[in-house]
């Protein structure tokens, strides 16, 4: 599913809370910013939203505060580097949240920056606590966020505060899970990784995970001689792991079953100190490295060996450096390593890790790859293929209609109704397209408001309906009768009516017929008792309704139904489901759908949550992917019902 990106929404006017990695070291002494790198990444994103005229308001962490206010990791020192950068000054709260934070929020101007002090400095940050994700939420109207650095990381600045705001991705995000996700999930072929660096520690996990998907493995870097051992190399003081060797093995056997290659250097530059002026030679695999000398980079034969391994590659990953570039005696193997890369025309070439991003800098070659990743253990466990918070907390795009259907039960007379529509026309925006936005009135209010949402945005929705279109049931009120009375939606199936009524699942079964025999839209509710949720029937539960509220429907019937996950113990009582508990059931909802109908066609219906909606937990529950607007109760007998339009609409 696509993420949301900040092309996406109007900035304008807004609070546009900003979580960007300005995570950058300090000098001990001056305290100046040593290396602008990060903040320089993050600029196409603040200077898009202050161009758009929004107010930006910047959170980042920096080191790691012991959780609580620490002079030495304060960001102050960025904000001068980043005015610099930007041209513009940016203001300063020297707290994160507080008074202070929240006063200059309110006197912030269109276009102006605001950054806030470490979020780190708050001990909720990084337990993702609930009050502070809200608080958080209460500074912005929407969340951008550009801190790829930090997405392996489940905090509140980051992920905690999009359970009660949309968050978008910046162009850096954007960029990441492009490229980084391209690798991961679909690759071209032939697949070339070349893994380096410190440690084989740090990189059990990405090697495991590449060798089911690479088709050849190189490995560099101190790393490689613990495989040296492994294959009973000499390695003298090389950097070695010991209690790794045993593993290095096993990896070498698992290449030999899988059809991946592991390709190991066969000579190795050392020297006796990790130091520059040191006399260099060269060893190979055979000789060993002699007693006191250690290994520092890869051989010239090395090289050789890996650019022709390199040559048809159409995907490159590469982490972690050949050698220690810092010494420039050990820095050949990365370098050629890296104009390697540069030499793949053809192909995908991406570089992660902190120091491998380093040497490209350092060669001047960051921008002759395709893409060289800002995050460094972010990209790291992106390449593990392990769940990244930070990206799967932006919002998705749904790609369907999104629905916001107020349901006002036994309330309100022809004579309220009226004055009631005639008031929330005055708050609603003008347009609330292309969010559906449906008024359920009783059905004696029907003419009433049909007659004052003439010419709006606004559709019409029944709340019951008898399956049949005329006839001796005393009482009743048929599909014709409401199609031809304006009306677009019916409800169907509401556990009151479920519960008190008795309606039976063959009974809503044939409603939902009826209904789209007179072209009417039916939303068609499905939802557990406290009782079912209790005894873990929650998913057997909607898996029968679903399957046999929707009996003998074709496909393009189904498309034309819109699902209300409600919960029967969320419905009038104040509890709400969580919006992961929401989430869940819709996700199973339309895992049924896609049983019954396949993928297509279960991606295209709308499923929306119902059961205690209100203005401040909406955002929270059209937050998730799976959930596709609101079937709202009491909510929607209030003015503020226009708040949960302007809620969805930021969901587009
Ligand atoms: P990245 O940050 O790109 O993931 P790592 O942090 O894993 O990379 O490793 C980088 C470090 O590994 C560099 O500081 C480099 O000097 C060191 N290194 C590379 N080869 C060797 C070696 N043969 N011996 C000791 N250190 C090495
Ligand atoms: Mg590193």
């Amino acid at each position: 599913m696509e993420a949301l990106t900040i092309r996406d929404v109007e900035l304008t006017g807004k609070n546009v809370l900003m979580r960007v990695d300005f995570n950058v070291p300090l000098d001990k002494k001056t305290n100046q910013v040593t290396d602008d790198t990060r903040i320089r990444a993050a600029l196409p994103t603040i200077q898009y939203a202050m161009e758009k005229g929004g107010r930006v308001i910047l959170m980042s962490h920096l080191g790691r505060p012991k959780g609580g206010p620490d002079p030495k990791y304060s960001l102050l020192p960025v904000v001068s580097a980043l005015s610099e950068l930007l041209g513009k000054p940016v203001q300063f709260s020297n707290v994160f949240v507080g008074e202070e934070s929240e006063k200059k929020i309110r006197q912030l101007q269109n276009g102006e920056v605001l950054l806030l002090e470490n979020t780190r400095f708050d001990p909720g940050e990084e337990k993702n606590d609930k009050n502070l994700s809200q608080q958080l939420a209460s500074y912005g109207d929407l969340l951008i966020n550009d801190a790829f650095g930090t997405a392996h990381r489940a905090h509140a600045s980051n992920v905690g505060v999009a359970d009660f705001l949309p968050s978008y991705s910046g162009f850096l995000m954007e960029k990441e899970i492009q490229f980084l996700g391209k690798v991961v999930e679909q690759p071209d072929h032939p697949y070339v990784a070349i893994l380096g660096g410190a440690k084989v520690s740090d990189k059990i996990g990405v090697i495991e995970t590449l060798m089911n998907k690479a088709d050849k493995l190189l490995i560099g870097g101190a790393m490689m001689f613990t495989f040296w051992r492994a294959l009973g190399y000499e390695t003298g003081n090389s950097l070695v792991e010991e209690d790794k060797i045993a593993l290095a093995k096993e990896l070498l056997e698992k290449a030999k079953e899988r059809s991946v290659e592991i390709l190991l250097p066969i000579d190795a530059l050392i020297a006796e100190k990790m130091e520059s002026g040191q006399p260099v030679r060269t060893a190979t695999r055979e000789s060993g490295v002699p007693g006191g000398w250690m290994g520092l980079d890869i051989g010239e034969k090395s090289i050789a060996l890996f650019k022709e391994a390199l040559k048809e590659a159409k995907t490159v990953i590469w982490n972690g450096p050949m050698g220690v570039f810092e010494i420039p005696e050990f820095e050949k193997g990365t370098h050629a390593i890296a104009l390697a890369l540069t030499e793949l025309k053809e192909a995908t070439t991406v570089v992660g890790g902190g120091d491998s991003a380093a040497a490209m800098a350092k060669f001047g070659l960051e921008n002759k790859v395709t893409h060289v990743s800002t995050g460094g253990g972010a990209s790291l466990e992106m390449l593990e293929g392990k769940e990244m918070p930070g990206v799967a907390s932006i919002s998705v795009k749904k790609n369907r209609k999104i629905i916001v259907a107020g349901n006002w039960k036994m309330y309100k007379t022809p004579e309220e109704a009226g004055q009631f529509v005639r008031r929330l026309l005055q708050v609603l925006p003008k347009k609330t397209k292309p969010v559906e936005v449906v008024l359920c009135p009783p059905y004696v209010d029907l003419y009433t408001v049909r007659d004052i949402l003439v010419g709006t945005d606004l559709a019409i929705g029944a709340q019951n309906v008898y399956p049949v279109n005329e006839g001796a049931f005393t009482g009743e009120i048929s599909p014709r009768m409401l199609a031809d009375s304006g009306v677009r939606y019916v409800i169907i199936g509401h556990s009151e009516r479920r519960a008190i009524f008795k309606e039976t699942n063959a009974f809503i079964n044939e409603k939902l017929k009826s209904v789209l025999a007179c072209h009417l839209t039916p939303i068609f509710c499905v939802g557990e008792t406290l009782y079912e949720r209790e005894n873990g029937q929650t998913l057997t539960v909607l898996n029968t309704q679903v399957a046999e509220g929707l009996i003998d429907l074709s496909a393009s019937e189904a498309l034309k139904v819109v699902i209300a996950y409600e919960p029967v113990w969320a419905i009038g009582t104040g509890k709400v489901a969580t919006p992961q508990q929401a989430q869940e059931a819709c996700f199973w909802i339309r895992e049924k759908l896609r049983a019954l109908y396949g993928a297509e066609v279960a991606a295209q219906i709308s499923i929306l949550y119902g059961g205690s909606i209100k203005p401040d937990n909406f955002a929270s529950l059209m937050a998730r992917a799976d959930v596709d607007g609101g079937l709202v109760g009491g909510a929607s007998l209030k003015e503020s019902f226009a708040d949960l339009v302007n809620t969805a609409l930021m969901y587009l």
